[in-house]
């Protein structure tokens, strides 16, 4: 059976439902600030906090669990830079918690939310993972703390893990039943499809003289099914091999900020209206991946290779978002 950590999130209910699709057991602990049980119909859930050591105990204790997924973390760039307490609190923290009881219980593979934010403003672009480690934001700096955790857990004790620095996560299921699904909404593409769905008049671009061809941030946009996939490759990987590693998973493409809003209006048929704005905090002018390794180790591949088909999915499910939920 598998702890799934932050498993009502976005990333990580639709890890969990991959992993049953595939066969696996799923346990989900989640303290729902930020989760929502309308994303894991039908799934096993514990309500709490990764702060409470004697739950993580008891967990650990009552349920046969072979391996934990982690994706319960902050992870709004901007707000990091402003409240950086709680970024260390909860990303950093709390994950040493979680780490201590998995240790103490003798659960030894972990599979760990990392993210592109760990690198920085980069040298050399496609980014690898052997690039330098200089984030310029307390979120990046937050979950780099936990890879070095990490790091010096698996030399001292009997424990494996397996880092994935996730570029930008996008899209929903193509039946639109989960999706993505943030309270308060900051992320690019969602308030894009606001804007197509006229909740809001327009969306901004934060930053047009940054040095890329138009002047707005490049992103590597990555389907949340492929990152889902790698996610159970990652563990048949630590099962079978013993092995930690830290694999980048991107989908090798970069699109500015101007073309991402150019294909929602081509998906959405809608003409979006935008507003240029100063640069956003802790923002990065270029994060494209390189997910060789990850592919050569792993044997995974990107699926959902086209941003028009990542968005037509996310559009679909954000109407059905606002149907429904909102
Ligand atoms: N962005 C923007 N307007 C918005 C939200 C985001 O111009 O309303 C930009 C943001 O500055 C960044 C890119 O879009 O360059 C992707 O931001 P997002 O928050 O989606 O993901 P992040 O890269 O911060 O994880």
């Amino acid at each position: 059976m598998i702890l799934i950590v932050g498993g009502a999130g976005y990333i990580g209910s639709h890890v969990n439902k991959v992993l049953n699709e595939n066969g696996y057991d799923t346990l989900i602990l989640d303290n729902f600030s930020y989760g929502h049980h309308e994303l894991i119909p039908g799934a096993d859930v514990i309500e709490g906090d990764l702060g409470d050591g004697e739950l993580l105990d008891k967990i650990f204790q009552d349920y046969p669990i072979s391996g934990v997924m982690h994706f319960a973390a902050f992870t709004y760039v901007g707000e990091s830079v402003t409240h950086p307490i709680r970024y260390y609190h909860n990303n950093t923290t709390n994950t040493l918690n979680l780490l201590q009881s998995m240790i103490k219980n003798k659960v030894k593979n972990f599979i760990f939310s990392s993210t592109c934010a760990v690198y920085g403003v980069p040298e050399k672009i496609p980014l690898t993972e052997n690039h330098p480690l200089n984030p310029i934001n307390p979120y990046g700096r937050s979950k780099l703390m936990v890879e070095e955790m990490l790091r010096d857990f698996s030399r001292a004790y009997d424990f494996n893990y397996i880092s994935l620095r996730y570029f930008n996560a996008a899209g929903a299921t193509p039946d639109a039943k989960t999706g993505e699904w943030h309270q308060p909404e900051t992320h690019l593409i969602p308030l894009i499809l606001d804007a197509a769905l006229g909740v809001r008049d327009r969306i901004s671009i934060f930053g047009t003289d940054y040095p890329t061809p138009d002047g707005t941030c490049i992103r590597d946009y990555i389907h949340v099914l492929d990152l889902a996939q790698a996610h159970i490759k990652a563990m048949e990987y630590l099962e079978k091999n013993n092995k930690s590693q830290i694999f980048n998973l991107g989908n090798g493409q970069g699109f500015s900020v101007r073309e991402v809003i150019e294909c929602c209006r081509k998906v959405t048929g809608e003409d979006i209206q935008v507003e240029e704005e100063n640069r956003r905090l802790g923002d990065p002018p270029v994060l494209l991946g390189s997910s060789k390794k990850a592919e050569e180790l792993l044997g995974w591949k990107v699926e959902w290779v086209e941003l028009e088909d990542i968005i037509a999915t996310a559009w679909k499910w954000h109407k059905k978002l606002y149907a429904d939920y909102k």
